[in-house]
């Protein structure tokens, strides 16, 4: 079902839920709510126009975010790692390497290669890269706070920069911080590991990332404010 509400139009899913939930969908902002299946065609137009303020800021947002194109590992292509920005050389080779020298990217992969072949092969070389400073950053923050998780992993995820798995005690890196400056790989962390003690981002959580990270929220908005990649879902929200 589609319904309008002050001239936006909006997705309505209905399906076996107890409450109502609005999304903003990247790039376009568009509009969906999910409900459950008893609740009436006005409750939801009611419960859309009070958070009509909410929509319009977040599809302001997406509007003024910056959008990587969509990467198809070719030469002249820009990367970034740490933050800094590299240009891709891209070559047909017959056997695969990846190389970063000066301000480049060297990529040699066998020729007739597909777009996605390309993109496993530097998103594993990339993994390498995170997977680095992790071994190296994890135990410095776990010393620092005096928390400790039993692992942790990358994964590529669409709507978080870390997670926790505090009974696990397992966290989770996304990929994609590789491309952010150090530090906010450094506040991930952190934020994760605080985690395993403060499951939400309460009072005690903040007055934990105060004690142990002065500028997290400089931090924070530095990492929130970056370019996202192409096909970014939806806006994060660490
Ligand atoms: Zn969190």
């Amino acid at each position: 079902m589609n319904i309008t509400v002050s001239g936006i139009d909006i997705q309505v899913n209905k399906k076996k839920i107890k409450n109502m939930h609005l999304y903003v969908k990247p790039p376009e902002g568009f509009v969906v709510v999910s409900a459950p299946l008893l609740v009436s065609r006005k409750s939801i137009e009611n419960f859309v126009r009070l958070n009509i303020g909410w929509i319009k800021k977040q599809q302001q947002k997406f509007e003024n975010q910056p959008r990587m194109t969509e990467r198809r590992y070719i030469s002249g292509e820009t990367y970034y790692i740490w933050g800094k920005q590299y240009f891709l050389v891209f070559r047909n080779s017959s056997r695969n390497h990846f190389k970063i020298e000066g301000n480049s990217i060297f990529l040699g992969m066998k020729e007739g290669s597909t777009t996605e072949q390309r993109k496993k092969y530097v998103r594993e070389r990339f993994r390498e890269i995170l997977n680095g400073q992790l071994d190296r950053l994890v135990p410095k923050w776990e010393e620092i706070t005096g928390l400790n998780c039993d692992s942790y992993k990358t994964k590529y995820m669409l709507t978080r920069w870390g997670t926790c798995n505090s009974k696990a005690r397992r966290i989770w890196i996304n990929l994609q911080m590789v491309e952010k400056p150090l530090e906010c790989l450094e506040y991930v962390i952190l934020h994760e590991l605080i985690h395993l003690k403060v499951p939400k981002h309460g009072k005690d959580f903040v007055a934990m990332l105060d004690k142990y990270m002065s500028n997290w929220k400089d931090i924070k908005n530095l990492l929130n404010n970056s370019p996202l990649d192409s096909y970014q879902q939806t806006n994060f929200c660490v």
